[in-house]
């Protein structure tokens, strides 16, 4: 699963690879995804809600022969947690004055009939994928603000914040053209009430773009498009408080932040191969501006020691000066905090490892017998309370159940970095008492020494990584 951990509002990669052609499905939330299947690769994409609690989400993979259509018996079964983190976002209350003509495009039954118009066009997949590579923006850089970004909590009239912002809003002069971020072909291009004059491209395998409050249309149903096709201009049509572009971008139904679709290929590369190493912009610090945040992850997955690593963070800085030399912005950022992750990568439903010692001290040629790999586990990991105290207990009593107790928290440096919020849990019932070290909370998962090519995001690299001891 990649990115790992989810931030609320991302699009996760599942990728299986198995020993011979197989057909894959994922049971995620209560509901059925298909895969894609590239020989022996299978990959599907899961959305996570912009408001899904953060925690663990049980992802059940089940394999049926390559051959066979219908109702035969899965042939292998695996789960895998998806963690979910909570996003950064902002809440706000947009005041619509009750006298405005608007004020009548809030009325609830419109906005349950156009939405089920729309759910029925989202809920349709196109067998076949019509996009590639990473999306574009669909306005030019030079008038690209981000006036709303993806996730906001909203609140109309001093309502409650139950709801949120599904999409990006650009704050742009009416009639700026608006381009295909990707390929597909339009499913919808007519006037709506709510979002006003709408586009909506259907790039294939249940992925769609909207594009709402146009000025102008300049696109038919059924027509294909090349990504930077023109598709129309913006405007204020609709539910709309000024001239802007919303685009939105959903997955099997559910919005998901598009700014990940304009960083990240999808599906995501192979986490085995050394490109899984990304870095991505969860919060967006542009237009820059001292003062602003920016929260990124960085991720990465190396062999050290015979062992499979994956480490993640989420990095939070503010900008503390913006300055122009030729031509160029530089920036000088503080770090307030990171929240990092490094586990090692087990052939187990389980990311726990069981071992005498600390996470540094699993000795090379580690077989693995001591993984805990029963569904009791994932039943169990399901109940973690964070941050976890000395003494803390969970589990249940009985003949094939663990307890666990906390014996100690602190800092253990592991292979990927440095980790604070490390404990060492002791592990009972199921017979002797095991010992297992789990690693989360703060840590510094890379070193600080990455280079800016230059100010614009898309250029942003990362060049050096936490040391890869033994490599
Ligand atoms: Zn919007």
């Amino acid at each position: 699963l990649s990115p790992w951990p989810a931030v609320q509002g991302e699009t996760v990669t599942c990728e299986v690879i198995t020993e011979r052609p197989a057909r894959l499905t994922a049971v995620y939330k209560g509901g059925e995804v298909p895969f894609v299947q590239e020989g022996l690769r299978s990959w599907a994409l899961l959305p996570v809600h912009a408001m899904q609690e953060p925690g663990i989400y049980l992802v059940e993979l089940r394999a049926y022969p390559a051959s066979e259509q219908g109702d035969s018996q899965p042939i292998g079964r695996l789960s895998a947690n998806l963690y979910v983190v909570a996003g950064t976002f902002e809440t706000y209350d947009i005041v619509i004055p009750p006298s405005s003509e608007k004020a009548g495009l809030l009325n609830a039954e419109l906005i349950r009939a156009e939405w089920r118009r729309l759910a029925g066009i989202f809920s349709q997949r196109t067998p076949e994928k019509l996009w590639s590579g990473t999306f574009r923006y669909p306005l030019e850089a030079s008038v690209r603000r981000v006036t709303s970004a993806f996730g906001e909590r909203r609140s109309y009239n001093g309502g409650p914040a139950s709801s949120y912002h599904e999409g990006l809003d650009f704050g742009a002069p009416e009639g700026t053209p608006v381009y295909a971020p990707a390929a597909g072909r339009i499913a919808l291009a007519e006037p709506l009430t709510v979002r006003g004059r709408a586009v909506v491209i259907d790039h294939g395998l249940g992925v769609y773009s909207g594009f709402w409050h146009l000025s102008e249309i300049l696109v038919s149903a059924g027509q294909s498009v090349k990504p930077g096709d023109l598709i129309g201009r913006v405007g204020n049509t609709g539910l709309s408080t000024g001239s802007h572009l919303h685009w939105e971008v959903r997955v099997n139904v559910t919005a998901v932040n598009p700014v990940q679709w304009t960083q990240s290929e999808m599906p995501a590369v192979s986490a085995g191969s050394p490109e899984a190493r990304t870095f991505s912009t969860l919060t967006e610090a542009y237009p820059l501006a001292v003062g602003k945040q920016w929260v990124y992850r960085v991720e990465t997955v190396q062999r050290v020691e015979g062992w499979w690593w994956r480490a993640s963070a989420l990095v939070t800085e503010t900008v503390t000066s913006v300055t122009e030399q030729k031509g160029a912005q530089f920036v000088a950022l503080q770090r307030e905090g990171a929240q990092g992750m490094a586990l090692p990568l087990l052939d187990s439903p389980s990311e726990l490892v069981l071992m005498d010692g600390r996470l540094m001290s699993v000795p090379a040629g580690y077989a693995g017998e001591a993984l805990l790999a029963s569904d009791e586990l994932q039943a169990q990991s399901l109940r973690f309370i964070w941050p976890m105290q000395v003494g803390d207990r969970w589990g249940q009593a009985g003949p094939d159940r663990m307890t666990w107790e906390v014996r100690s928290s602190g800092v253990s440096e592991t292979p990927a970095g440095r980790f604070s919020g490390c404990y060492q849990l002791a592990g009972s019932g199921m017979g002797e008492v095991q010992w297992v070290t789990f690693c989360a909370g703060v840590g510094e998962v890379l070193r600080e020494r990455y280079l800016l090519h230059n100010a614009y995001r898309e250029r942003w690299e990362l060049t050096a990584w936490a040391p890869a001891a033994g490599q």
